[in-house]
């Protein structure tokens, strides 16, 4: 979403709402596991509101949507909202001032500021390092593979196995 700067007004915040579509969000996220099913399959919502502030652009930004990982015990694809409200200004970059590495601070270059990348990236740094699909979830069983239910139990083999991961944690 490109945002002409001189646009933007000083006195009111300026209400847009768009769509990151899903090919952007899995950009560079394919890993080297072919088969690997797509993170983003759905676009991502973003409702936000920009107010110029001398010449920094401060952004408030609302974004919803969901991904569809794999649970990291039973592998199973699940439904995971995203939904993370943010706030960021983005400076204009000027000669060759030196560029902060504040989080809160993006920075665009000329008279047009691009949102989804910086988007993306909240996104992203949002989203949780581990993908379990139910709290009670029990991974697969040990023997067969087939998902053990909530006691453990598998009822293919009809083996009570201990997910590994549940007593590595204790
Ligand atoms: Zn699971
Ligand atoms: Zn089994």
């Amino acid at each position: 979403m490109l945002i002409q700067v001189q646009m933007v007004p000083e006195d009111h915040p300026l209400s847009i709402s768009f769509a990151i579509p899903a090919v952007f969000l899995n950009h560079n996220l394919q890993s080297a596991v072919v088969d690997m099913p797509l993170l983003f399959e759905h676009p991502i919502k973003c409702d936000v509101k920009l107010r110029k502030v001398f010449d920094d652009i401060f952004v408030q930004a609302k974004i919803t949507g969901s991904t569809c990982p794999q649970c990291d015990r039973c592998l199973m694809p699940f439904d995971f909202d995203i939904s993370q409200e943010t706030q960021f200004t983005c400076q204009p970059i000027v000669g060759n001032h030196e560029v902060d590495e504040d989080e809160d601070l993006y920075y665009f270059q000329g008279l047009e500021l691009d949102l989804a990348p910086i988007l993306r990236e909240i996104v992203l740094l949002g989203l949780p390092m581990q993908y379990i699909c139910d709290q009670a979830c029990q991974g697969l069983c040990s023997d067969c593979g087939e998902k053990l239910d909530q006691v453990g139990t598998c009822g293919q083999c009809q083996k009570n196995t201990i997910f590994p991961q549940k007593t590595l944690r204790v």
